[in-house]
């Protein structure tokens, strides 16, 4: 998707699961021009406050925003290697065993509403982001969905959405977006050359 300068705002959120919306939070990622719109440890709070990770009272923590990068540089070699049939490399999987541990060594144990625990962190924390990013990725990619993870069409997209659809028929981040971009283009190659 094109237009405007990308933002955490209103960057799309629609991978379907939270650890990719996390790995999309680059617009374009692999086109001409990608905007990332984690550009300051500002930037990861408004997100973090957007999937409702933090609350309004999170702090900006400078160190944070490297860590948080690199976490998301690991997860996309991993989606990368996952949905091209590669071998996942030993850096990748070993950056989210560590970031998964220092994740569940600083969270909590709580009950939901029906009883059932999940992990929980400081919503004032601005780790608190890589923390739910580095857990809901392990348990994405080690879960059975893993295998429904697949990359948008739009080569320059680079997005990553999880596929629930019955019979696995996702193609595109979005139909309206990339899905329609896809239409336009094919629409100009079959018009005859003048
Ligand atoms: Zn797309």
């Amino acid at each position: 998707m094109t237009g405007g300068r990308a933002d955490v705002a209103t960057i799309s959120l629609l991978g379907g699961h939270l650890a990719l919306d996390f790995a999309n939070t680059i617009e374009d990622r692999t086109g001409d021009h990608p905007e990332d719109t984690l550009r300051s440890t500002d930037d990861l709070r408004r997100w973090g406050v957007r999937v409702a990770a933090l609350d309004d009272t999170a702090t900006a923590a400078p160190q944070e925003l490297a860590r948080a990068l690199a976490l998301r540089a690991h997860l996309l070699e991993l989606l990368a290697a996952l949905t091209e049939d590669r071998p996942l490399a030993l850096r990748d999987t070993d950056a989210l065993a560590d970031a998964a541990a220092n994740a569940y060594a600083n969270g909590r144990l709580v009950p939901a509403a029906d009883g059932v625990l999940g992990w929980s962190w400081d919503p004032s924390h601005l780790a608190t982001v890589r923390h739910t990013v580095a857990v809901t990725a392990l348990d994405l990619l080690s879960g059975p969905m893993s295998s429904r993870i697949h990359r948008c069409a739009n080569p320059d997209c680079g997005w990553y959405v999880l596929d629930t659809s019955k019979n696995a028929s996702r193609r595109w981040c979005s139909m309206a977006g990339c899905g329609n971009l896809a239409k336009t283009r094919r629409r100009r190659l079959d018009r005859p050359a003048r």
